[in-house]
């Protein structure tokens, strides 16, 4: 299965922040949308992400002072990012080895989404209850 499959049944709306918001501005848009990372935007361009973790420990690093300063203070510039013609295994490799558990998805250099955990997690468990199923199929029909 392809991370294509992944982005075909999700919202399309790519949730950003910009380079100069401050992370207060970040941390109310993550709570506000629900969601656990923000990609930081310049111009159109992707120049980081910023995730909960990032804020948690700036706080307990810095005080909560740091919530006044711009997300580029906490956000990591060098993003790891997959193509939508990735296998979902690969993804989920690239996700435990590097510990993070989100992924924006490129494209000829052109964002066209961003993969979580959460969704990779669902498509596994959709896919390993198809496969139950089919067993099941084949048991019960000889
Ligand atoms: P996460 O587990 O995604 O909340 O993020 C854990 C740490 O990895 C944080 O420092 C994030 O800024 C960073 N991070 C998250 N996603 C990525 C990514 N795709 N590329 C590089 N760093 C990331």
């Amino acid at each position: 299965m392809l991370v294509s499959h992944i982005l075909r049944g999700k919202d399309s709306e790519i949730i950003t922040a910009s380079s100069d918001d401050s992370v207060e501005d970040v941390a109310k848009t993550l709570g506000e949308r629900r969601i656990g990372a923000l990609l930081v935007m310049e111009g159109g361009t992707m120049v980081g992400i910023i995730s909960e973790r990032d804020i948690v420990r700036g706080i307990a690093i810095r005080g909560q002072g740091v919530l006044a300063d711009s997300v580029q203070s906490l956000m990591t510039k060098s993003v790891v990012t997959c193509a939508s013609s990735e296998s979902i295994n690969s993804v989920m490799a690239t996700m435990t080895e590097r510990r993070i558990r989100h992924v924006p998805v490129m494209d000829d250099d052109q964002l066209v989404g961003i993969i979580t955990i959460g969704d990779v997690v669902k498509e596994r468990i959709s896919e390993a209850e198809h496969e139950a199923q089919a067993l099941k199929d084949y048991i019960a029909t000889g």
